[in-house]
């Protein structure tokens, strides 16, 4: 069921035609926190507070993902990862703004490159929805785009110089917040380089605003295969029949579609709910790539686990479910060792196993 067609839902009399339109949606997202829906602040206003939370973290969601909240209020896990929280001002002296130290990593303007046989460029500092536990956040500023310059032209000349770059991760923002013909170009320009084997999209659109994967995109991704697809399901609420439909499409058309979680308290930190998400995952044909230790960011530390809840989750997880649902459970860092593996390693030795 969409929103639009529930009894009581602020968007009753929105045509199918607009609610399936993804620009739409994206020029219908919700900005002011007083322009939520009431079922969000309950009867009363926004907390005090909110005010300067937006002004460093603006609002944004498209009115689709906003519709996935159920009953929960503040708690659900939809209004968790995009409503805005006075906690988010929280001083917390052991977070920082950018703590994998992507901006120091770059060799040109948004180009990440920390791993040898592979590159992150973001393209955009725009979304559909601003994720509350974002670890780019320090990157929302409103206009962000004009603040940097984006050189697609400089990043395919880094990559066109350095043989050993074999994959291109397209990263933001959301990259499929831009049009098709300006994907095509994107794609086309780093595909036309003879060392880059794989073109990789990282991208939360088809959980969060999944009419953007249309018939005419994927053919795009079709044409510049190998591509691969990564996007960001955090809980069973959030695959629905549009965005089942929208990974369809994708793998339909020859992309496999991988799916990267962050652990985040009050979302998915529960057995059951993670068992949920992955099980709903492997019924879609999405495979459980990472799940992300949730990073000290500025803005976000309320949503931090700790590390032995989420190793002792998956240790039950692996005993408990499908190889095909098993997630990397990960830290990312910012020194050399990149994302390091937080499994619990068993050891055969002479005794058994340990
Ligand atoms: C995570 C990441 C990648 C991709 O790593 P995989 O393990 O291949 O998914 C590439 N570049 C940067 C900078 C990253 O943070």
């Amino acid at each position: 069921m969409t929103g639009q067609s529930e009894a009581g839902s602020p968007w009753r009399g929105v045509s199918e035609r607009d609610w399936n339109n993804w620009r739409w949606q994206l020029s219908h997202g919700l900005r002011e926190p007083a322009s939520l829906p009431v079922e969000v602040w309950g009867q009363g206003a926004a907390p005090d507070g909110i005010a300067r939370v937006t002004a460093n973290y603006p609002l944004c969601v498209t009115p689709y993902y906003l519709s996935l909240m159920g009953q929960g209020g503040l708690q659900d896990p939809i209004a968790l990862q995009c409503v805005p929280q006075v906690r988010e001002l929280d001083m917390d002296i052991s977070c920082e703004p950018d703590p994998l130290r992507e901006e120091a990593a770059m060799p040109v303007p948004a180009l990440v490159h920390r791993y040898t046989d592979r590159c992150l460029v973001m393209v955009t500092r725009q979304c559909a929805v601003h994720c509350r536990h974002c670890n780019r956040k320090r990157r929302w500023k409103r206009g962000g785009d004009s603040v940097e310059q984006i050189d697609i032209g400089r990043m395919v000349e880094y990559v066109s110089s350095n043989r050993k770059i074999r994959e291109v991760i397209f990263s933001g923002g959301d990259p499929l917040i831009w049009s098709d013909g300006k994907l095509d170009a994107l794609l086309g320009a780093f595909r036309a380089i003879p060392h880059v084997e794989i073109l990789r999209i990282g991208s939360r659109i088809p959980v969060v605003m999944p009419m953007r994967i249309t018939r005419a995109l994927c053919r795009i991704f079709k044409r510049h295969r190998p591509v691969w697809f990564n996007t960001q399901f955090n809980h069973a609420s959030e695959i629905t029949p549009e965005s089942a439909r929208a990974c369809e499409m994708l793998l339909e058309a020859g992309i496999p579609v991988s799916n990267q979680s962050v652990l985040l308290r009050g979302v998915n930190d529960t057995l059951e709910t993670m068992k949920d998400l992955l099980y709903g995952l492997q019924r879609v044909s999405v495979r459980p790539y990472y799940l992300f230790q949730c990073e000290p960011v500025t803005g976000a530390a309320h949503f931090m686990t700790e590390i032995n809840i989420g190793i002792a989750m998956m240790k039950q997880i692996w005993r408990e479910c499908s190889g095909l649902c098993q997630p990397a459970y990960v830290l990312d860092t910012a020194d050399g060792r990149g994302k390091v593996p937080l499994t619990v390693h068993s050891s055969l030795s002479s005794g058994g196993l340990a």
